[in-house]
């Protein structure tokens, strides 16, 4: 049994494992795509996500050397399905996308189609066996206008800190909650503002991230079309599609806002 909190006013209210109340100093919340701790502070979300959906899967045949990414409007409409190795023979396998570009269809039903259909991954997955299932939301449209108000701090998932081009947050929250640690840590010991936090989530992610979202948006409109996507992957070289995943706005994108524009 786990223990929830939820902000209410400037205090924590504790239910499940634990109760109680909490009246604290600083509070981060670090607590997800669907963050309470936002909710209870009156701060925005972004109302942006995007569904994802996964499987564990042993007994594949992969290259564990790879992570792999497929696109197209059959197997991941407006999105993407992975294979991301664990190891030799086992892989988490997935596909994620925006709930308007399912059209009715369930996100479970996708991701079997893709492993059951895709004529390159289904080689590589067919005999393989599902040993655990993940999903849930994730965050596709940045960092909402405020990510600090009062003595609330909000990190990772709850602030929106996921690369809107790949839906990867893991990195993303681990420097944002050790950032808003830290000062929160200082606003204790008396040295430091909780305003600095927002400063220095811009300065190590800030550009990433809106750039991640520009380029999501872009490619949201080549989406519709597998030739589109065909010709955006042909324009852009291997160096330039890495810088794409960091959030760095590839040169070849001038090219590619022209195509679009011209359609
Ligand atoms: C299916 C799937 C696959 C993904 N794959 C990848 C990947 O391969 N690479 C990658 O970088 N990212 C991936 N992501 C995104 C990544 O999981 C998140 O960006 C990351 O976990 C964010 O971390 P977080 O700590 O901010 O939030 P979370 O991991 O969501 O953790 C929030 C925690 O807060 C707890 N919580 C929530 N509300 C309360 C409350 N009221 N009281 C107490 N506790 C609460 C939750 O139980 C949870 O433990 C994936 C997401 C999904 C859904």
């Amino acid at each position: 049994v786990e223990t929830r909190a939820h902000l209410v006013g400037h205090a924590l209210r504790l239910s499940g494992r634990s109760s109680g109340t909490i009246e604290a100093k600083v509070v981060i919340g670090a607590d997800g795509p669907s963050s309470a701790t936002a909710r209870g502070a009156k701060m925005a979300l972004r109302q942006e996500v995007g569904v994802c959906i996964e499987y564990e899967m042993a007994d594949v045949e992969i290259d564990p050397a790879a992570a792999e990414m497929y696109f197209g409007t059959r197997c991941a409409p407006g999105g993407y399905a992975w294979i991301i190795p664990l190891g030799k023979d086992v892989a988490n396998v997935g596909v994620g996308t925006r709930p308007a570009y399912l059209q009715g269809k369930r996100l479970r039903d996708v991701l079997d189609t893709f492993i059951r259909d895709h004529p390159i991954a289904k080689e590589k997955l067919q005999n393989g066996e599902v040993t655990a299932v993940m999903r849930g939301l994730v965050p596709a449209g940045g960092m909402p206008p405020a990510i600090q108000k009062e003595n609330v701090l909000l990190a990772g998932d709850a602030a929106g800190q996921v690369m809107a081009t790949s839906g990867g947050g893991i990195p993303l929250a681990m420097v944002g909650g050790q950032a808003a640690g830290d000062v929160a840590a200082r606003y204790i010991e008396g040295v430091g503002v909780l305003g600095e936090y927002p400063s220095r989530i811009s300065t190590e992610m800030g550009k990433e991230l809106e750039n991640s979202v520009r380029i999501r948006q872009i490619v949201d409109k080549m989406m519709k079309s597998d030739r589109l996507m065909d010709t955006l992957f042909a324009m852009l070289p291997s160096d330039q599609m890495k810088a794409t995943q960091r959030g760095q706005i590839p040169k070849a994108l001038d090219r590619v806002q022209d195509l679009v524009a011209n359609r």
